[in-house]
């Protein structure tokens, strides 16, 4: 069919067009060329994540943390893949139940809350081992049999059920195996990076809607883990930061969050010399934690990059006779 102005103009644009979005038409209107010829700007390439491109940041300026750095970036980059195609949680939280958790130090999500998808799980585990044995950061033993966990039709499941449910503490303290006889000593290394971005969504979800000001624990009040970092608020108030989900929650400044020492004449404490990071070290349980003062900052902790950043204060640390 022809018709007068469409059709002509149609064929005017397949005929003219190739090749560019310029064409001039005669059979129309001055009106519709000029919109004819209207060019789409270049996109430019997108930027790296904040933490991404720190750490990249990071690798030109200390080149001795290149390793580490690579191996983050791996790590982040694929948690952040994971972590886009996880549904946010709806977690039905009842408050006097929430509160009663709190009072009994139960953090607040049960395995049956994480939005786990089994095969999306086992492929995250197996990357994960992966980049680890990638980076020499798991042996070849270990490797070989937590890669074999993950093919495995259903050895998985039941594994890390009782792996989180014990480690969580909901069912009272932590008095049973966390894993099964036999297993990998890197088993839980990797059971915890790859659960993170499926955990990472329930904390995600809750920290909007639970009030944690009664929470007065070390442990992780979403999902009972440690903490495995802190940051120094603007205040001077201290929040740890979960080493499984990333959750946050406040504690208190110089009481140490592994075994509640408040005596501050038993805490060594330490700072780098520019002042942005910090070790919290307790001389009760020899213990020690990694802070970023966040008082004179120029940005927000980002774990990702601190925990890279901070290294050296690892080896300072130990050196002293601390344990991580
Ligand atoms: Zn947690
Ligand atoms: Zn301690």
């Amino acid at each position: 069919m022809r018709t007068e102005g469409g059709g002509s103009a149609f064929a005017g644009v397949s005929i003219r067009s190739i090749g560019s979005r310029v064409y001039d038409c005669p059979t129309q209107g001055a009106g519709t060329v000029q919109s004819g010829v209207t060019e789409r700007p270049i996109r430019p390439p997108r930027a790296d994540p904040r933490d991404i491109a720190e750490l990249k940041h990071l690798k030109t300026s200390q080149p001795e943390l290149a390793a580490g750095v690579d191996m983050q970036l791996a790590l982040v980059e694929m948690q952040r893949r994971v972590q886009g195609r996880v549904p946010l949680p709806w977690i039905q939280i009842d408050a006097d139940w929430a509160a009663a958790q709190q009072r009994a130090a139960r953090p607040l999500v049960r395995f049956r809350d994480i939005p786990l998808e089994w095969s999306d799980f086992r492929l995250t585990f197996r990357q994960t081992a992966d980049i680890l044995q990638r980076f020499d950061a798991l042996d070849r033993p270990d490797y070989d049999a937590i890669v074999a966990m993950g093919r495995e039709g259903n050895t998985l499941e039941p594994v890390v059920t009782r792996w989180y449910d014990v480690s969580s503490g909901v069912d009272g303290p932590d008095t049973g195996a966390r894993v099964p006889p036999g297993a990998p000593v890197s088993l839980e290394h990797v059971l915890v990076l790859a659960l993170r971005p499926f955990l990472a969504r329930c904390a995600e979800a809750l920290s909007q809607r639970v009030d944690l000001s009664s929470w007065t624990h070390g442990h992780c009040p979403y999902c009972g883990w440690e903490a495995d970092f802190a940051v120094i608020m603007p205040s001077a108030d201290r929040r740890l930061i979960c080493g499984r989900c990333t959750g946050q929650w406040a504690f208190a400044p110089f009481t140490c969050p592994f075994c509640a020492n408040d005596d501050r004449a038993r805490v060594t404490s330490f700072a780098t010399r520019d002042g942005r990071y910090r070790v919290y070290a307790c001389d009760v349980c020899r213990r020690y934690l990694k802070a970023y003062d966040g008082r004179n900052a120029t940005r927000p902790v980002m774990v990702a990059v601190d925990s890279i950043a901070t290294l050296p204060l690892d080896a300072a640390a130990i050196q002293r006779g601390y344990v991580g």
